[in-house]
């Protein structure tokens, strides 16, 4: 279902995370849709900021700085974004370079897993797959991986390289272990910033484990969530709403726009939220 296009998003993907426009190309798609005030929350990085930052100037629009930080409660991974956020903050840099640590010693497992099944140079041919080298490693997942097996003709397409190497239970399935969500929700808090529990109808809890869930994350100091997350159902929206204002939290929503060319999917466009709860994004304007 797609909606008519709101002047607000808060949850956007670009290049500098799993999104496929860069950072420029994202905010002027933004700016061409009609939105006016707009987060870019990349997964762990604000690496984006500044890039995006420039073009919103030129295209008068108001960015809010953002993330999307993982984390897991309980065993379960869970996202949660940080807005408004001190981009001078030490917390936030720590934050940030901890995230990327745990991400690269996991991309580090990886490879070393493969590579004692005898395909030599698996981290540099993921890094290289996803724009990084050894030198200047970026983010990098098992789809890059799979990617460079592809290209090495190790395997002969992507879902053979998750089926025999890197799908759950084979050499490649390493967990990734995040942060707490306290942790998470007290490196935003501490850094001047809005913690926001992202699509909180994606995780697939029953409404009384949302609802310890959303105990701890009040308790841990997080003050938003996202009541409107993309194409999301009415009664889905319904749903959050009430949850939202029984825990009297502020409402946020976006559109976790990852690529273009997803008809269903654009940047602007989720539910309106229902009138009576109150927009995080009051806080600035
Ligand atoms: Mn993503
Ligand atoms: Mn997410
Ligand atoms: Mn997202």
């Amino acid at each position: 279902m797609k909606y008519s296009p709101q002047t607000v998003d808060l949850h956007t993907h670009s290049t500098a995370s799993d999104g496929i426009l860069t950072p420029v190309e994202l905010v002027s798609r933004a700016a061409d849709k009609g939105v006016t005030q707009l987060a870019l929350t990349d997964h762990d990085t604000m690496a984006g900021f500044y890039a995006a930052k420039a073009e919103a100037q030129r295209r008068n629009i108001q960015l809010v700085p953002g993330i999307e930080f993982s984390s897991q409660w309980k065993g379960r991974g869970i996202h949660i974004v940080g807005l408004g956020m001190d981009l001078d903050s030490p917390v936030l840099k720590d934050a940030v370079q901890g995230q990327e640590q745990r991400r690269l010693g996991r991309a580090v497992l990886i490879a070393e897993r493969l590579e004692n099944k005898g395909f030599f140079g698996a981290f540099e041919g993921a890094q290289l797959q996803a724009g990084g080298s050894v030198e200047n490693p970026v983010m990098v997942g098992r789809p890059h991986f799979a990617r460079w097996m592809l290209e090495q003709g190790h395997v002969t397409t992507i879902q053979q390289a998750f089926k025999k190497w890197l799908g759950a239970g084979k050499p490649g399935d390493i967990k990734q272990v995040w942060p707490e969500v306290s942790e998470v929700v007290g490196w935003i808090k501490e850094s001047g910033g809005v913690a926001v529990v992202a699509h909180p109808d994606h995780y697939k809890m029953t409404r009384t484990k949302l609802k310890t869930f959303l105990d701890d994350f009040v308790e841990a100091g997080g003050r938003a969530m996202e009541v409107s997350s993309g194409p999301q159902a009415p009664n889905v929206t319904s749903n959050m709403a009430q949850l939202c204002r029984e825990y009297d939290l502020l409402a946020s929503c976006g559109s976790d726009f990852h690529s273009p060319g997803q008809s269903w999917l654009e940047l602007g466009c989720y539910p309106p939220l229902p009138q009576d709860l109150t927009p995080v994004w009051q806080h600035w304007r």
